[in-house]
């Protein structure tokens, strides 16, 4: 278990003062300049050292991710955009760090945006997180007001400025160049890549997109030394992530913990076990709503980081851990998650616009167990047409908790779809 003097996030829970006065006691914006006095490149270099890898769900190496920004050129200003659209079902991390611990984000955008040579970093925010943008704002206007950002930021010879974006709620702008659009004013619909965002991002310029979490932990690792950071997980999986524990656990909550924790003990020791004990266990999502899920034979091994769980088919995305008793219809609640990427896809391409409607209405068939027993396949078939079809990876988080299912669970839909022929046969 993580231990307390090596937690980055101290004031998760909103316990202590989250003004600039409490997180400047809690070691934030201490002596700022003294880690950009020591250059861009020594900075790319530690968060590159230190193994960061995307807490967004994606899991892309950051340090590399930046130095994929090129340099700053006159004609064109760099961005750094801050993913705060936080609208993974299951994760609720960022939002703590928005309104317990702003200040090193705040930080971290500073840092972060030095390292990539941009003068200005954008935080677009959840549509639904109004409070949490209060709290980021007026985090922001105190940073100003002490000179930690703004003109020669925190005296280091950088000017900076940080502004917040308040979306509108849907979930598509969390896909980095859908955010870029949708920041431009335009609708939130993705763009084809190539171009990256590195070489045409925001207003056509160099952009990098990070997630809230990547970013406020960049303050703490340039403090402490990449070797510090990267004492915590497995290779490859190095670091402190902050978990979110939610469904049938005896108390969800937000946790940081070491990367590779056990998943057992990260739902015992934090989520006070599972509704009606370890042995009630059906499934669980271990990263959020677009990865598989895993069967309780498999969690009770599993190990919460990157590499173990892609080996084991499912992923850690952003740490959503979504837990699944005994008595969960597990069909259902797949279906329930067919719907939602039904409802929020952007409709721009053929295979997630059609596609992710027809799977629903598979799924809700098969809730009630009013199908053929071919559809199974059907709808995997269907899923496979969709997954690596599409401009952005909506198709792929839709048709992945559906393979999952059949993968895992197969014989609970089949059992349900023979219980259902049967007892019309009884009524004939
Ligand atoms: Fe839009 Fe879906 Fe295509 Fe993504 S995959 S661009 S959400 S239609």
């Amino acid at each position: 278990m993580l231990k307390d003097k090596d937690r980055i996030f101290s004031n998760l829970y909103g316990m202590k003062d989250r003004s600039i006065k409490g997180s400047m006691q809690r070691g934030h914006w201490d002596n700022t300049a003294k880690l950009i006095k020591q250059g861009a490149t020594w900075i790319v270099n530690e968060i590159k050292g230190s193994g960061l890898r995307g807490r967004g769900g994606a899991g892309f190496p950051t340090g590399l991710k930046w130095s994929f920004m090129p340099k700053p050129e006159a004609k064109k200003p760099s961005y750094l955009v801050v993913n705060a659209d936080e609208s993974e079902p299951g994760t609720c991390k960022d939002r703590e760090i928005l309104r317990h611990e702003p200040h090193t984000l705040i930080e971290g955008c500073l840092l972060a945006g030095f390292a990539m040579g941009a003068h200005t970093a954008y935080i677009y925010v959840r549509g639904e997180y109004v409070r949490e943008r209060e709290a980021l704002q007026i985090a922001i206007n105190e940073a100003y007001s002490k000179g930690f950002i703004g003109k020669n930021a925190s005296k280091s010879g950088w000017d900076f400025d940080v502004f917040v974006h308040h979306g509108a709620g849907a979930y598509i702008c969390g896909e980095e160049t859908a955010l870029l659009e949708s920041l431009e004013g335009k609708k939130g619909m993705p763009r084809m890549k190539p171009p990256f965002p590195a070489m045409a991002g925001l207003y056509g310029c160099p952009t990098t997109v990070n997630n809230v979490e990547s970013i406020a932990v960049v303050p703490t690792i340039l403090r402490r030394g990449a070797s510090w950071f990267s004492k915590f997980g497995r290779p490859n999986n190095f670091g402190t992530k902050l978990f979110c524990l939610s469904g049938h656990v005896n108390s969800p909550c937000v946790v940081e913990e070491e990367m590779s924790i056990p998943l057992k003990e990260l739902i015992d020791k934090h989520g006070g076990g599972v509704r009606g004990g370890w042995k009630n266990l059906k499934a669980v999502i271990p990263g959020g709503a677009s990865v598989p899920l895993l069967p309780a034979n498999i969690c009770e091994d599993a190990l919460m980081d990157f590499d173990w769980l892609k080996e084991q088919k499912s992923g850690l995305g952003t740490g959503a851990v979504i837990v699944m008793d005994g008595q969960t219809d597990v069909i259902k609640a797949i279906w329930r998650l067919s719907k939602f990427y039904k409802h929020e896809s952007c409709g721009q391409c053929t295979p997630c616009r059609e596609g992710t409607g027809w799977m629903m209405r598979v799924m809700e068939r098969f809730v009630s167990g009013n199908a053929e027993l071919e559809e199974i396949d059907s709808l995997l078939e269907v899923s496979k047409q969709i997954e690596g079809h599409t401009i952005c990876a909506l198709g792929d988080a839709a048709a992945w908790p559906i393979q999952g299912l059949m993968r895992h669970f197969r014989h609970e839909v089949e059992s349900r779809i023979k219980t259902n022929k049967n007892s019309h046969l009884a009524a004939e």
